[in-house]
């Protein structure tokens, strides 16, 4: 059996963009072109209609795609408090299994929102007893957060016993960030500053070199490659990853799609890679995090796929190459409509 497809790093809220409703051409343009006149905006966009709407898009589409399981990184800052009921009611009732967390960010409203951020993880984490959904605490990027909120993060971490997700190294930008604060880099400072306790998820990961890389083995942190985002984006290749005992494959809200992210690992790894076969095992690391996650309350997330069916947990959620639990066509037709209205908000900034 083969194990079961797990994006690792994937932001179900900007299921709008993956279904290409909201244009993403600025990603062409560079790391903080994209964030500033892009993902910024969007994220700033999201009501909770339209999150809704996009969330439920994005899960239909990666369960479509034979996907069972997804570690999502979560913003929404103009609906913060409550918007991950949202994302994890449309995993519970669509069938996909998910890792979630809010992303505490600075970028917006300073230090109260970083505030706001932490306490939708820690309320989440208190309350969500769905089947199919975990929370732990989660990070924008090393560069939009202070080191306050940072040892913050670390010791909500430590006291609800949880792990933290987050961005780094995605790119120059992030690096130079840390040094300008005093440290090595991005990594150095998550795990000086305590946010990284073992098990956590680092995302990107493209910027860390051969000493980061062990220094994230010796923390037992998972390192995930987003190789469809990478290409996009021409961010680099994260070249010193074939050192990771942990790493994992991550489509950075590309679509749901982890046959496609593996196949452009595949095409990616030749002359990279120092064993272009052996890297595409980096394809199982997802599942591994939620084994992790759901510990022993829930079953190993494989999934008995075969042609246009899937079962996650026992269930059947894809037959006959349609979702069971809700129509598509409606979560089609309900994403155009929001993807107008997020489109108009975009437009006003
Ligand atoms: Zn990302």
């Amino acid at each position: 059996m083969t194990a079961a497809l797990v994006d690792a790093h994937a932001h179900l809220a900007r299921g709008l963009c993956a279904a290409g409703l909201v244009p993403t051409d600025a990603v062409e343009r560079g790391f903080l072109t994209a964030h500033r006149e892009l993902w910024w905006r969007y994220d700033r966009a999201l009501d909770e209609a339209a999150l809704r709407a996009s969330v439920r898009l994005a899960v239909a589409d990666a369960l479509l795609a034979g996907t069972t399981g997804a570690v999502d990184h979560h913003e929404s800052p103009s609906c913060i408090e409550g918007s991950l009921d949202v994302v994890a009611d449309a995993c519970q009732e669509l069938g996909l299994r998910a890792v979630l967390c809010y992303a505490v960010t600075e970028r917006n409203g300073g230090r109260d929102e970083a505030r706001r951020g932490l306490e939708e993880n820690a309320r989440f984490l208190a309350s969500n007893d769905r089947r199919l959904v975990r929370g732990v605490l989660g990070v924008h990027a090393s560069y939009t957060v202070s080191d306050e909120t940072l040892r913050e993060i670390g010791d909500v971490a430590r006291d609800l016993d949880t792990v933290v997700h987050v961005a780094a190294a995605a790119d120059s930008a992030d690096v130079a960030d840390a040094r300008v604060r005093g440290f090595d880099g991005p990594l150095q400072r998550l795990l000086e500053l305590g946010a990284l306790p073992e098990g956590s998820v680092v995302a990107h990961a493209v910027g860390l070199g051969e000493r980061e890389v062990r220094l994230a083995n010796e923390h037992g942190l998972w390192l995930v490659q987003c190789p469809r985002s990478n290409a996009r984006g021409r961010s680099g290749y994260p070249a010193a990853l074939h050192l990771a005992r942990r790493a994992a494959l991550g489509t950075d809200g590309i679509g749901g799609d982890l046959v496609a992210e593996a196949a452009q690992l595949a095409a990616d790894a030749p002359g990279r890679e120092p064993d272009p076969e052996g890297c595409t095992a980096r394809l199982d690391g997802g599942a591994a995090i939620l084994a992790e996650r759901f510990g022993g309350a829930a079953r190993t997330p494989a999934a008995e796929l075969a042609i246009g069916s899937l079962r996650v947990d026992g269930c059947e959620v894809v037959a006959a190459g349609r979702l069971v639990a809700a129509d598509g066509d409606a979560i089609r037709a309900e994403a155009e409509v929001q993807a107008g209205r997020v489109l108009a908000r975009m437009e006003r900034g």
